[in-house]
């Protein structure tokens, strides 16, 4: 038996996992005790993943071998690795020479690995010439982003997991981590088993798993967040428990905001939030004091937070206003204090890291600085980056259902189940000419629009790196090698890349070498690693061999460095032009599509303890359905039984954008007015059963795409819907 330390690949956790192998099958997995995010501890989900790469499973969901539809709706046909990369390189150098680089786009995962998306970015920036490449991270976490770099300075999460066990209070917004986040809430509990006078505070419209630990529970109305942050922040100034010598040694902006705050009285926000005033006032101080319950006694307040926050049109200003409380009674910096945003997916930070998003470029670079854009330019050897950002996730697909994108090279992810407002994304790859799906498991949905299905390598089979949410670089090991004909993504691209750059117009003077020269992960991620010097993601002093040992390091980690940086910020010196932070100066919105007479519910979605995303990689494991079986709509009881539905009636659940047919659940997690999905069921699926008996249409038939301004994160917490009983035939 073989054993190779890798990296579990469902959560933003960044778990450590032993795979035990033997030949080319993967026969156990179990925590990896030395690993600093878990030490040993696995969830549900982590700790079955070796029934994933079962050899049965293998044959029934994996793409083995690339293949072609030589029309939509046949059945698509085995073709040479050659002649399919052949085929992509034809078509897209034929879109970008009839109609521009800004025809064609890039969708890819936070589910790749840091050296794919490295290599995918350069294609479109550097190659290409077109800013379309987004990522299904923009649906998870592009709102945290931009709520860092309006604040903070720099998209750089300061908090670490250790913090869990300096924090005197805890406040949790926006996130169910007792499920999304099992491993982390794990070591939550054990904290406040270990310091019982630590207070935890739950914001979240919903009473989860999560709230039963919490000492006080806030829930809050769908979207009105900003109005409950502004409002804490009122009864903060009110009671004198600011931090006001900090707020002047290290900040910008606070009268602003100060004259803001001033009408969110507790009454206003009570009205508004729905939480009584005295629990305002508890939250308020014990935010303030760290649950110290003196501001000269103040002990740390930690603030973790997900997508709650960050799916709403509003999810920059929300993420700023929790950020503007830290700031305003000098909560970060020092341990047990800090904003901390946990990211979804097991790569999105390494995503961030290299740009891999419509407006970013490596390294923390913005696309609209144009000493940045010239950087990468320089860095990567080509005349320059094109200065007009690509489409974000949800302008990508709109773009291709205008006609306005003509070639897809989707990868790693389902768009045509996990983005909102399905019929628009449907419509976008049937229009699109030319869709390539670049994947390891035969997802329904997508695949079923692919003109080219490439097969990729996946977990327990590729080497790389990824970033998990407290900044902390591990590797990530193959066990056993892909199946069948499939390749490693990386490998996919540049042997892509290099035949387009064939096809394409050499920029002025010509081109003297491949910009794609990798013969393995670890020169593109050394490539990546000199890309953040003197950036304040600086990785120079780190290596693969470092990563081998001593082991997972916290970025920044710049030459000379003896260690990774546990938490950001301890100086108080800000990555801004003035070394301070900067208030944000945010006031509530309502959510984009308020609920009313004719959609008088609130749908909220959200994640199961036992599943992941579209169910790819979970769908497979049997017992993972234990928890819960199928998609059902969940209400209040008073609101089933106003409406006449007993436990298991199928009903429409309707929005403005298309209905859907599910059973019905009672739970008493919710409000009056509200409803919740799971989001992870939308296409065919290999487990678990339906009631409903046909192929099942997932929440975002029903979803919005109305998106924040600033971040283009969607609204996928909040649609307007009705609810009726369906009429059995
Ligand atoms: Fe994997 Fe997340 Fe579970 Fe850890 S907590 S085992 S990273 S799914």
């Amino acid at each position: 038996m073989k054993e190779v330390r890798s990296t579990c690949p469902y959560c933003g956790v960044g778990c450590g996992v032993i795979i035990e192998s033997q030949g080319e099958r993967i026969t156990g997995v179990r925590g990896d005790p030395e690993h600093p995010a878990n030490f040993g501890r696995l969830c549900s989900k982590g700790s079955t993943l070796h029934l994933t790469a079962s050899a049965e499973v293998v044959r029934q969901t994996r793409l083995l071998q690339p293949m072609r539809r030589l029309q939509r709706g046949a059945a698509p046909q085995p073709l040479p690795w050659d002649d399919a990369l052949q085929l992509a390189a034809d078509r897209f150098a034929g879109t970008i020479a009839r109609h521009g680089p800004d025809a064609v786009g890039f969708y890819v995962s936070g589910q790749l690995l840091t050296e794919d998306y490295y290599v995918f970015n350069k294609l479109a920036k550097g190659l290409v010439g077109s800013n379309n490449i987004d990522t299904n991270s923009r649906l998870c976490m592009s709102s945290a982003v931009a709520g860092y770099k309006l604040t903070l300075g720099a998209d750089a999460p300061p908090a670490c997991y250790d913090d869990v066990n300096h924090a005197g209070c805890l406040f949790i917004a926006g996130s169910n981590a007792a499920w999304a986040h099992p491993v982390l809430f794990r070591r939550i509990e054990q904290a406040k088993a270990a310091n019982p006078a630590m207070r935890i505070v739950l914001v979240d419209p919903r009473r989860t798993d999560t709230a039963e630990l919490a000492d006080l529970h806030l829930p809050v109305q769908p979207g009105t967040d900003v109005m409950l942050f502004n409002g804490l922040l009122h009864l903060m100034l009110w009671e004198g428990w600011t931090d006001t010598s900090w707020i002047a040694t290290h900040t910008t902006g606070f009268e602003a905001l100060r004259a803001t705050v001033r009408d969110c009285t507790p009454q206003r926000v009570s009205q508004v939030c729905g939480v009584p005033q005295d629990d305002l006032l508890t939250a308020a101080r014990w935010f303030a004091t760290g649950a110290s319950g003196e501001p000269q006694h103040r002990a740390g307040t930690l603030s973790l937070y997900c997508q709650g926050l960050n799916q709403s049109t509003s999810g920059t200003d929300k993420n700023a206003a929790l950020i503007n409380l830290h700031l305003a009674c000098g909560q970060i910096g020092k341990p047990g204090a800090g904003p901390f945003s946990l990211t979804g997916q097991p790569n999105a930070m390494g995503g961030r890291e290299v740009g891999g998003l419509a407006n970013l470029l490596s390294a923390h670079r913005d696309l609209a600085n144009p000493q940045h854009r010239a950087e990468v330019a320089a860095l990567w050897g080509v005349p320059s980056v094109p200065d007009q950002p690509g489409k974000t996730a949800v302008e990508l697909f709109q773009a291709a259902a205008d006609g306005e994108v003509k070639a897809l090279w989707i990868a790693c992810t389902n768009p045509a189940q996990s983005l909102p407002d399905q019929a628009t994304v449907r419509r976008a790859l049937e229009r699109a000419e030319f869709v390539v799906v670049q994947e390891a498991f035969a997802t329904p949905a997508s695949c079923d629009f692919a003109d080219l299905l490439l097969p990729a390598s996946t977990w327990g089979e590729k080497t790389g790196t990824v970033t998990n949410s407290e900044r902390r670089i591990s590797r990530v090991r193959a066990a056993v090698p892909p199946p069948g004909q499939a390749r490693h993504d990386w490998r996919i691209v540049v042997d892509f890349a290099r035949r387009l750059e064939a096809l394409l117009p050499p920029p002025p003077g010509g081109r003297s070498k491949t910009l794609f020269p990798y013969e393995d992960p670890e020169a593109i991620w050394n490539e990546h690693r000199e890309s953040t010097r003197g950036r304040d993601l600086d990785i120079t002093g780190l290596s693969y061999a470092l990563l081998d040992n001593p082991g997972p390091q916290q970025w920044p980690m710049p030459q000379g460095a003896p260690a990774g940086k546990a938490r950001l910020y301890e100086d108080g010196v800000f990555p801004t032009p003035d070394g301070r932070a900067r208030f944000a100066d945010v006031a509530w919105r309502p959510v984009a599509e308020p609920r009313e007479s004719r959609y008088p519910f609130s749908l909220t979605t959200g994640r199961l303890r036992d599943q992941w995303h579209g169910m790819s990689r979970s769908g497979t494991v049997a017992r993972l359905f234990g928890h819960v079986p199928e998609p059902v709509v969940q209400l209040h009881p008073q609101d089933m039984h106003r409406r006449g539905l007993a436990e298991g009636d199928l009903v429409h659940v309707t929005s403005k954008r298309g209905s859907i047919v599910v059973p019905v659940q009672a739970s008493r997690e919710l409000g009056l007015g509200q409803a919740f999905m799971a989001m992870h069921w939308g296409g065919e699926y290999l487990g678990g059963s339906s009631s409903t008996g046909a192929r099942l249409a997932g929440v975002n038939a029903l979803t919005t795409s109305a998106f924040c301004p600033t971040s283009k994160q969607p609204e996928l917490k909040h649609a307007a819907v009705k609810i009726l009983k369906a009429e059995l035939p």
